[in-house]
């Protein structure tokens, strides 16, 4: 069993989509992260920062799935990380309405000393800053560092974006903010220039139509499973993330081959997270559910063409 380090937001989301409208309810890069990395058997641990209005019950939904929350600060007197978005019709794209940093503006993270040398690290979206405050800390060099980052982070501080690039092992980005981060249309050559920065393999999210997986010589390509209800698409990537990065702290294979097994897991578990608003579906999701989808995953996939 692999030890996996979590960084990222855990936060307060307010979600209008065209199904309905939520006030503050639970959020974060991390929280998703952490709770679809819960499916494997993996040791995990998040570091991050909350102010304390955010309520003990979120922490202990973390606890409770045995992740250890020992690298979370809780600032007296300070307003947790708040984010607002609102959904087009098309549900692939969205706005940020409001984005609060508060108290990760001047959050400097802490890295559990038994997490110093964890296998794998998952760089959740937030100040790359921090990110690289994260991989400063660590004792020995892991086996994969993975970055997660959005629009928000190339807008206000891409300098640092690109410094914590250089030092990382993948990337996972989505289709839009990999042609910003390039200026390239074409998502061959927009990975080739992100693998060019540091990365050896990158990670396209294409939301509702699935995700490319890239190193120097091979393409992989899984779709997204075609679900009849698509309620809130937020935290898919993360969650996407958390199964990515889980299952490969739980298998300890990096192998490229394995990597591909990684993002089916991560799509599945992706596909339960946007059927209910926030954190609702994965907290409720069980693992019979998870290996019936697999399945399903299997059969939309597997073909068997003869080629002359
Ligand atoms: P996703 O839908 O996977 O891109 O992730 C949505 C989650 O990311 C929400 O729960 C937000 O709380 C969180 N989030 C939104 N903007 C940011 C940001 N700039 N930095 C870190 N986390 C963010």
């Amino acid at each position: 069993m692999g030890k996996l380090l979590i960084v990222g937001t855990l936060a307060f989301d307010a979600i209008e989509s065209p199904f309905g409208k939520t006030d503050k309810i639970l959020g974060g890069a991390a929280t998703f992260i952490g709770l679809a990395a819960s499916k494997f058997q993996v040791d995990s641990a998040i570091v991050s920062v909350v102010g304390d209005d955010f309520p003990q019950e979120y922490l202990d939904l973390l606890t409770n799935r045995n992740i250890d929350i020992s690298g979370v600060e809780i600032v007296q007197g300070g307003k947790t990380f708040f984010w607002s978005g609102k959904y087009h019709n098309d549900m692939n794209t969205r706005d940020t309405l409001v984005t609060e940093l508060n108290t990760l503006a001047d959050f400097n993270p802490i890295v559990p000393e038994d997490y110093k040398n964890a296998d794998i690290v998952m760089l959740g979206n937030l100040h790359p800053s921090i990110q690289m405050g994260v991989i400063n800390q660590l004792s020995t060099r892991p086996k994969l560092i993975v970055l997660d980052t959005m629009n928000f982070w190339m807008d206000n501080a891409l300098d640092e974006l690109i410094e914590v690039i250089k030092h990382i092992d993948v990337i996972t980005i989505n289709d839009e903010e990999a042609r910003q981060l390039t200026g390239e249309y074409s998502l061959v050559t927009a990975a080739e220039k992100i693998s060019a920065m540091g990365p050896k393999y990158v990670v396209i999210k294409k939301g509702e139509h699935g995700a490319l997986l890239f190193d120097e010589k091979n393409i992989f390509f899984a779709p997204a499973l075609p679900l009849k209800e698509v309620f809130d698409p937020t935290g898919a990537g993360d969650t996407f993330a958390g199964g990515f990065s889980g299952y490969l702290a739980s298998t300890e294979n990096i192998s490229f081959e394995n990597m591909k097994n990684a993002i089916i897991h991560g799509s599945n578990l992706a596909s339960f997270c946007v059927e209910k608003f926030g954190t609702e579906r994965m907290q409720s999701l069980k693992k019979e559910e998870v290996e019936e989808r697999l399945h399903q995953f299997k059969a939309l996939t597997q073909f068997d063409i003869e080629i002359k």
